[in-house]
């Protein structure tokens, strides 16, 4: 019982290199917990963010409704079942209704659920949710394509260490036109069959 949410997250860290066989004084390790904790600390940071502030003075009154899509968005994430890194690709489309969110707030808002621990799907439809809560478009889509370290490092399943997922709601979802339409601008036409986010998990095996 004692401590055991106490200690400091570099002891933790300490204790975990000690349980790995290693000598957390040795020179090379001396300073890890304090790089980890920092480290860890930033790669979870999305957790504090507050989505509005990350918005703030974005969203704008438009007479648009033209498909806006922002493509090949970096990021990364770690996955919450090996804490080890997924990464690649998000792309972002919506039907604006009356507003949209200022393009540089897109890329803001994957980082703000990718800095946690995540799966695949939940992070792909935060994503879409956020925006279609946000602003209220006729339609939103959301296409992450990742590569999982879990799986590629550890050596299982090597062949599906990369995953598509897709969030697509609104128009996206009940229109095959508008859904072809942002899958052609982001050249994933032939997978036009990616599973959606309402599906079980496969990015990442629980095991
Ligand atoms: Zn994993």
């Amino acid at each position: 019982m004692s401590g055991m949410y106490n200690d400091s997250m570099q002891d933790l860290v300490r204790q975990l290199l000690a349980s790995l066989g290693e000598d957390p004084e040795r020179e090379g390790l001396v300073n890890t917990p304090v790089r980890v904790e920092k480290a860890l600390k930033f790669l979870t940071s999305g957790y504090h963010a507050d989505i509005d502030q990350v918005l703030n003075n974005a969203l704008f009154t438009v007479d648009y409704n033209e498909m806006v899509i922002v493509k090949d968005i970096d990021f990364y994430s770690l996955c919450e079942h090996h804490l080890l890194p997924f990464f690649g690709k998000c792309h972002v489309a919506y039907l604006p209704s009356t507003k949209v969110i200022g393009l540089s707030k897109i890329p803001r808002l994957v980082d703000v659920f990718s800095r946690r621990l995540q799966v695949q799907e939940r992070l792909t439809s935060q994503i879409a949710e956020t925006i279609r809560e946000k602003i209220a478009p006729l339609g939103v889509a959301v296409v992450v394509e990742a590569t999982h370290l879990c799986m590629s490092m550890r050596g299982v399943e090597k062949q599906n260490s990369f995953a598509v997922t897709s969030s697509m709601l609104g128009a996206f979802r009940t229109n095959a036109r508008t859904r072809m339409e942002f899958l052609e601008l982001i050249k994933l036409r032939g997978a036009a069959t990616i599973r959606d986010t309402s599906a079980a998990s496969v990015a990442c095996v629980d095991e």
